[in-house]
């Protein structure tokens, strides 16, 4: 071995063996960057062989200056440094590795034993020494021990540098999380809530922790909260998706409220315990869980519940709602042994405007008519749509029938004025029917369809009125479904019946005619009046099988009449606006008055105004052509419709039959009623005949009299009868001394 302590591989010896043995050790880091320094060639060339045997690789330096400029541009791991050299010596080289703050670990290897120059290396920051001459296996063991103490701190960082990455990533998961985050210490306090708070509540983070969650809860769904927020299970068990309402001070569209609102937010939780494994009482520190806001999925959510539950046109209750309050007001009205009633209301002249005036205005009309009807309503009570002009009211806390009676007479008040619409006045009109728990029914069921009997009772007789349920209708027919079943039966097993009404001259009375009026000769029920199946007739579309059932029984009963010389008396039938509508309608009809033997002329149409108005295109030319054939044509209820002048010079028309309640309204106090003078005005300058229905006594008949009615019709001459019984009228023709009587008196009071 030489002074300098390197070692001669040539030479086989001790080095050369503890390097074989050393060789069975696994080499550290063989990828780690190394450099040897030393003035002199053979000893660096010796410490290079060194290490390569050894499995390093490493960079050599022939003095301190080639150290720096080395150093200067590349990193090293471990140094090994001669500290005697000339020039730039190793104290150089240690300075220059301290004020660059290289993070070179070195080891100085030298013969310059003296204890000054080695603590004076280690001051430097020199991380171990060797003394030369050295011994292999101490060298390559200290560098070894550097280099793994290099792989420690490089292993460190690089954790810490991780640790500090996920310690981020995690706070910007929670922080950016649409999602609240929250935790609570075991009081139920805040102890961490993430940022979104500001932007979902509008609360700040410092503003709330500390505090107790009760106070971001809204007060009617605390209970809920509190089972949500001291939620101590775990996993599966927690508390998952309750949906509870917050206080919030974000308005629509993220604006910052002066108060608090509520917003619905759906919540998780779950507890937290200091040993996962031991979850007891005193390792539980609190509840840790998520908020997310879900305020419009509620909204979404309630807008479909309340489609479901409204009708879209006039935002009232539909069908659906009003079962449901019926169900829950009848089984409190059972508890507290009170009543309730129902109304079912129908508009009147609803269709007429929805086919003369078109849906648009229809629909702004049964808005219109909601909003009255709303506003004849209390609180509690619901007003629900039930489809086309069909209206139901529930009245939960009624007294008595008068109180009812009170409401309906106010609704009816108040429809019967006009509605303006786009400057079109119209005049609706309702048919109420009522029925009341417990008289009526006791489920919502029957509460409804009898409500719905009573209303097509008030329909069948004349309208435009109200009408409590009886038992005495359900005895009729229970159901509209049993009555059409039972209908379309008794047409095919010919139960109906024509029975004739006698038109009486008000100047002679004579009989000039008969109105033919349909009956039903029910097997069970007895004689059914019209009023009672004709709703349910003209809603299915059996009416025109009806109307050409009268009217080929009345007109081969008159042509019979006719043959037998009982007189040359008319007759008028009623036609529906269904059967007018039939495209054949015309040959067909003169086909059942030829089949008859019966003279056109001697044949009256009544029509409603309501008829006439349904699409004059179309029933214009049909009437013209009836009237060119001698066939006359009479507007049946006259005055209860809302059709001009204007209209009615349209048609073709030869007579005007006065409604009855206006005939009605004929009084002795005040004698006569202003209406009926200016339809007997209106008759005179259009040169149309005139005749009044519902004639019940005297007053009236002389009335009319004097006002130049040329006919009449009414219970004071006869109700409709058989035709048998048309026969024995014809052979007696017993009014004439009536008529007489009361014409001498007219006289003398005119
Ligand atoms: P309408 O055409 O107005 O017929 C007159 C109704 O008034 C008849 O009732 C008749 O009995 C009744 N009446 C007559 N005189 C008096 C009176 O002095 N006082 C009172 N209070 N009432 C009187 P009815 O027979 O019950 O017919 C009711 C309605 O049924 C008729 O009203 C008519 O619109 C309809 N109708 C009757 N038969 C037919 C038919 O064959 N076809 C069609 N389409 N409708 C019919
Ligand atoms: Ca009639
Ligand atoms: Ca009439």
């Amino acid at each position: 071995m030489s002074e300098s302590g390197a070692i001669d591989f040539s030479s086989p010896g001790e080095s050369y063996s503890k390097l074989h043995h050393l060789e069975d050790r696994e080499p550290v880091l063989t990828g780690a960057s190394l450099l040897l320094v030393d003035d002199k060639p053979e000893l660096l060339n010796s410490l290079y062989q060194l290490i390569s045997l050894r499995g390093y690789r490493a960079d050599t330096a022939l003095g301190g200056q080639q150290a720096l400029n080395l150093l200067a541009d590349k990193h090293y791991d471990v140094m090994l440094l001669d500290l005697i050299m000339p020039g730039v010596n190793g104290h150089d080289v240690l300075d220059y590795v301290a004020k660059q703050k290289l993070d070179c670990k070195i080891i100085v290897v030298s013969g310059d034993a003296s204890f000054s120059g080695v603590k004076h290396a280690l001051h430097c920051g020199a991380f171990d020494f060797v003394k030369k001459p050295y011994e292999a296996g101490e060298l390559v063991a200290t560098m070894e021990t550097a280099l793994r103490q290099c792989h420690l701190e490089s292993q460190n960082r690089h954790m810490a540098a991780q640790l500090d990455e996920s310690e981020k990533l995690h706070r910007f998961i929670v922080n950016s999380s649409p999602d609240l985050v929250y935790m609570l210490d075991r009081n139920g306090c805040f102890t961490f809530i993430n940022d979104r708070v500001e932007s979902l509540l509008g609360f700040s983070k410092e503003e709330l922790i500390g505090k107790h969650y009760s106070e971001l809860v809204h007060e009617n769904h605390l209970e809920a909260a509190n089972n949500v927020f001291n939620e101590r299970r775990t996993g599966d068990r927690a508390v998952a998706n309750r949906e509870i309402r917050l206080k919030s001070r974000i308005g629509l569209k993220g604006a910052q409220l002066f108060h608090d609102q509520a917003v619905w937010m759906e919540l998780t939780a779950e507890g937290v315990y200091s040993d996962p494994n031991e979850r007891t009482r005193d390792h539980f520190l609190g509840t840790i869980g998520t908020v997310r806001d879900i305020s419009e999925r509620k909204e979404a959510e309630e807008k479909i519940n309340f489609q479901a539950y409204h009708d879209l046109l006039t935002h009232l209750p539909n069908r659906a709602l009003l079962r449901d309050r019926l169900s829950l007001a009848i089984t409190q009205a059972r508890r507290n042994k009170r009543k309730l009633a129902v109304m079912f209301l129908d508009l009147d002249r609803f269709k007429l405007v929805n086919d003369t005036l078109g849906h648009s205005m229809g629909d702004r009309l049964l808005k219109a008519v909601a909003n009255r009807l709303q506003s004849c309503l209390r609180r509690g009570d619901t007003l629900a749509r039930f489809g086309g002009d069909e209206f139901t009211l529930l009245l939960p806390e009624v007294r008595t029938r008068d109180d009812v009676v009170v409401i309906s007479s106010k609704i009816l008040d108040r429809l019967n004025s006009p509605f303006i619409i786009d400057g079109h006045e119209l005049f609706v009109g309702a048919s109420i029917g009522i029925s009341m728990y417990p008289e009526a029914g006791d489920s919502e069921e029957t509460l409804i369809q009898n409500a719905d009997i009573a209303m097509y009772h008030v329909k069948g007789r004349g309208k435009n009125g109200y009408q409590f349920f009886s038992d005495e209708m359900n005895h009729q027919f229970s159901t509209r479904l049993t009555l059409e079943r039972e209908l379309r039966n008794g047409l095919n097993q010919g139960e109906l019946r024509v029975y004739y009404q006698p038109q009486v001259s008000l100047a002679t009375g004579r009989i000039r005619g008969f109105e033919a009026l349909v009956r039903w000769q029910h097997p069970s029920r007895g004689l059914v009046e019209p009023a009672d199946f004709l709703p349910v007739a003209e809603e299915t579309g059996l009416i025109t099988q009806i109307d050409e059932f009268v009217q080929r029984q009345a007109f081969s009963d008159v042509a019979e009449w006719h043959q037998a010389g009982l007189g040359d008396v008319h007759i008028s039938v009623n036609l529906s606006a269904t059967q007018l509508e039939q495209e054949s309608f015309v040959d067909r009809f003169v086909g059942t008055m030829e089949t008859a033997g019966l003279e056109p002329t001697s044949v009256k149409l009544e029509l409603t105004e309501n008829i006439l108005m349904q699409d004059m295109e179309v029933i214009i030319p049909k009437l013209k052509e009836m009237r060119r054939l001698g066939v006359n044509i009479a507007i049946d209820d006259f005055g209860t419709g809302y059709s001009s002048l204007s209209y009615l010079q349209q048609f073709p028309i030869t007579t005007l039959k006065i409604d009855r309640t206006f005939v009605c309204d004929i009084r002795a106090e005040h004698g006569g009623a202003s209406i009926i003078n200016a339809i007997v005005a209106m008759a005179r300058g259009l040169n149309l005949d005139l005749i009044a229905e519902g004639v019940e006594n005297r007053t009236q008949l002389r009335y009319l009299q004097a006002q130049g009615c040329s006919e009449g019709q009414g219970f004071i001459f006869s109700r409709a009868v058989p035709a048998a019984e048309v026969k024995e009228l014809l052979r007696s023709d017993p009014y004439q001394k009536l008529v007489r009587e009361e014409q001498t008196e007219s006289a003398a009071t005119v």
